[in-house]
């Protein structure tokens, strides 16, 4: 009995040797493409190719009898290594945003004095009145205890009741969860919808911390690149194919860092029907919702599947560092991500709820929206003087330039423009494979604006 265990075991290894010579095998041949691709200039990743990898896969395992999801996995797993291989990764593109942020605190903490348009940070904060509320939360008892992981049930009671009105639906305040952030919605619903292998797709330019996310899910994102040429419009046939490719998850940003867009109703009615479709979940990160200066449709009004809806209050009242988002999504949703909440982060302190409570009642937004608007508007007009081009944001706080001279190098750029000029801005290559723009954050006065723009043209007319 023991003689014929030990036997079975040895051929588990011979098996297990055979399997990782063919991998091995596989990643050789993975590197050759990946020359020749990179000998051609080709993109690394072609999503019909690797349609045609797993459909191919899921046919032999219907004729060996083996179990598709495994296969699906099994591949999954190898095309990533053979990505990587290839070098396509982006990942750890925030730390470009976080080099800029830390070397202009730096510079500050020594007296400079410099002009933020980096940073999405707005530079105005909560009112006296409402401010107030909050010191007296800190006092109220039960508020600086825990609390329910779900979040105060009158702060999800309030949000529920502005989305039905801002958006005519019908939400629910059990589908509202009260999270640290905008950030930790999006991660947290990130978690709660990959499992491991899985693939997200995201359009590019985008915020750097998507990706970031899905990797610490340990899932994989694919990319579907959107220009400037097409005015940052999503190709519905791109989607499919992803979708088509097995994508499991779908992340928009509307409307969008870095690029100002919003999508359209009519594009984002085909993408979730072709979610809805092939059971792609939808995650829509809102969070820049309240600077909409075209009509706006959120995934709440559109949505025919499962969704998952993330905002935050920092953005719409100036409280970043309150750190205060909240999510929602379908019951089923919600539960899983209720679920990493309770055991993540317990809950987010009650005063700190008071206070978005007392933020949410308040008239703030409405006059922060024309505020920002004017600030898009007028930084546009400035940097018509440029030569640069760009699409006119319909929304969010960013402008998002090409610049128009020779072997650009945004990053090298925005180091020089910060220790030169003194002002600070992102570069494009945190959102992608964007390496010829940047991004302004109208998150400053019209003067700064006016000023920094003025030395950003000094510098691009040196460097051309
Ligand atoms: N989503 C996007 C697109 C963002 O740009 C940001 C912040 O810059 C966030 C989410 C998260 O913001 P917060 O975590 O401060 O709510």
């Amino acid at each position: 009995m023991n003689q014929e265990i030990d036997h079975l075991r040895g051929k588990i290894r011979e098996v297990d040797e055979r399997v990782l010579k063919l991998i091995k095998h596989r990643l050789d041949l993975a590197q050759k493409i990946g020359n020749l691709k990179k000998s051609h200039h080709l993109p690394i990743t072609d999503t019909s190719v690797e349609k045609q990898v797993i459909d191919h896969a899921l046919s032999v395992c219907k004729t060996l009898g083996l179990d598709e999801r495994l296969a699906e996995r099994l591949i999954n797993l190898l095309m990533a290594e053979s990505v990587k291989i290839q070098g396509k990764s982006i990942a750890g593109r925030s730390s470009y945003l976080y080099e800029i942020f830390e070397m202009a605190e730096e510079l500050e903490s020594k007296g400079a004095k410099i002009v933020r348009m980096d940073a999405g940070e707005p530079d105005f904060t909560l009112s006296d009145p409402v401010k107030n509320i909050a010191k007296s939360a800190i006092d109220t008892k039960g508020l600086t205890s825990y609390v329910s992981s779900r979040g105060l049930s009158d702060l999800r009671e309030a949000i529920a009741d502005n989305l039905n009105a801002d958006f005519g639906v019908d939400i629910q305040p059990n589908q509202v969860l009260i999270t640290p952030g905008g950030k930790y919605a999006v991660f947290a619903g990130i978690l709660a919808s990959l499992s491991p292998l899985d693939r997200a797709v995201v359009p590019a330019p985008c915020w750097p911390v998507y990706e970031e996310c899905v990797m610490l899910a340990n899932g994989r994102t694919d990319y579907i690149h959107t220009t400037l040429e097409d005015e940052w419009a999503i190709d519905t046939q791109k989607i499919k194919d992803a979708f088509d490719a097995g994508a499991k998850l779908l992340i928009l940003n509307n409307p969008c860092n870095p690029t100002g867009k919003i999508m359209s109703e009519e594009n984002l009615r085909e993408i979730v029907s072709l979610a809805a479709q092939k059971n792609v979940l939808i995650l829509s990160d809102e969070v820049y919702s309240a600077y909409a200066f075209k009509n706006f449709k959120s995934i709440l009004q559109v949505h025919d599947n499962k969704f998952i809806c993330t905002n935050s209050f920092s953005k719409k009242f100036g409280m970043t560092g309150w750190r205060i988002g909240y999510v929602v999504a379908d019951s089923e949703t919600i539960s899983k991500i209720h679920k990493i909440l309770q055991v993540s982060v317990t809950c987010v302190p009650g005063f700190i709820q008071k206070a978005a409570l007392a933020a949410l009642k308040s008239a703030e937004k409405n006059i922060l929206k024309k505020e920002i608007k004017n600030r898009v508007e007028h930084a546009c007009k400035e940097l018509n003087r440029l030569p640069i081009s760009y699409f006119k944001p319909e929304g969010a706080m960013y402008i998002f330039p090409e610049v128009k001279i020779k072997n650009f190098n945004s990053h090298d750029f925005a180091k020089k423009l910060l220790i030169k000029e003194r002002v600070a801005v992102s570069p494009g290559v945190a959102f992608g494979n964007y390496p010829g723009y940047i991004r302004l954050a109208v998150t400053t006065s019209l003067a700064n604006i006016d000023e920094g723009i003025k030395r950003m043209g000094n510098l691009i007319k040196s460097s051309s």
